[in-house]
């Protein structure tokens, strides 16, 4: 079965995501379960929770179903000392949350080495932030995102994946996030079937298909190999609509969340509609 959504917003409080999903005909979605461009939260309470839950419920959504993204202001790779500590704090109060609403995936975006350290030096160090997060939590997975490798964005090569996986202690509560758009930015081209299968079959390589939790379908306003993160509608942009029939009708994307991160949330319930039916799935 295909998990098929979008991110969608939790403003008023993370009991109106699962609401906003249903509206568009998701069957999956991702949230933030804080304000993303800040720090400090109020912690969630009994009530928001309850209903959370129950919204969920009430939507057809399972644990499998919900990726929630964490905040862009954490980087787990910090090169220095004082700013890697906050973001391994918020990190924590990030998986915590996402216990509290009874979730098993969190998404975050690896992090960056600021050109202050070398690339296996910060991927040690986000391992050893995954390592540290994990041992304070329980039941929810530390989904990595691969990037566009824009700036000093880590995580933009399947083989950089691989060697955060590596040094994670804890193999069944790690996993990976693949974004189309930042893996297109990032050269890996999806632009036909054959594209995709070489892709993929580089990923499944690299990385391994048992580590894929989710996926990101996004088309591309960047260019191929560009390292620019500019997300677009589907088939408006260099990708193209190839790469998502691909997806839709491959078995090894069942039962994980497949969540849009398009520009015009107009189109939401037409692409989702559209990805439906690339699955054989009624619309
Ligand atoms: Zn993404
Ligand atoms: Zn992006």
């Amino acid at each position: 079965m295909k998990y098929i959504g979008a991110h969608v917003s939790a403003s008023g409080g993370v009991q109106n995501a699962p609401r906003n999903a249903q509206a568009i005909g998701a069957t999956a979605f991702a949230l933030f379960t804080k304000n993303q461009r800040q720090w400090q939260a109020k912690p969630l309470d009994e009530a928001a929770i309850a209903a959370f839950r129950q919204a969920c419920k009430e939507g057809g959504y399972g644990p499998g179903q919900i990726l929630p993204h964490d905040s862009y202001l954490i980087n787990l790779g910090h090169p220095e000392a004082q700013a890697l500590a906050k973001s391994r704090a918020a990190f924590l109060d990030e998986m915590q949350r996402c216990e509290q609403l009874g979730l098993q995936l969190l998404n975050f975006h690896p992090g960056s080495h600021l050109n202050q350290i070398d690339e296996a030096a910060c991927l040690a160090r986000i391992a050893e932030s995954i390592n540290l997060a994990l041992a304070e939590t329980q039941g929810v997975c530390a989904v990595i995102e691969n990037t566009a490798g824009q700036g000093s964005n880590l995580g933009h090569s399947f083989e950089q994946l691989a060697a955060i996986i590596a040094q994670v202690e804890d193999k069944s509560r790690v996993g990976v996030c693949l974004d189309t758009c930042h893996a297109f930015a990032a050269g890996y081209d999806l632009r036909s079937a054959q594209a995709c299968a070489a892709s993929f079959a580089q990923f499944d390589a690299i990385v391994g298909f048992e580590y894929l939790r989710g996926m990101h379908l996004n088309d591309a306003k960047s260019t191929f190999g560009s390292r620019v993160d500019r997300h677009h509608s589907l088939g408006q942009g260099h990708i193209g609509l190839e790469a998502f029939k691909y997806i839709l009708a491959d078995p090894r994307f069942d039962a994980i969340p497949l969540v849009l991160e398009t520009i015009d949330e107009a189109l939401w319930p037409d692409e989702i509609a559209l990805l439906k039916g690339y699955a054989g799935l009624p619309t």
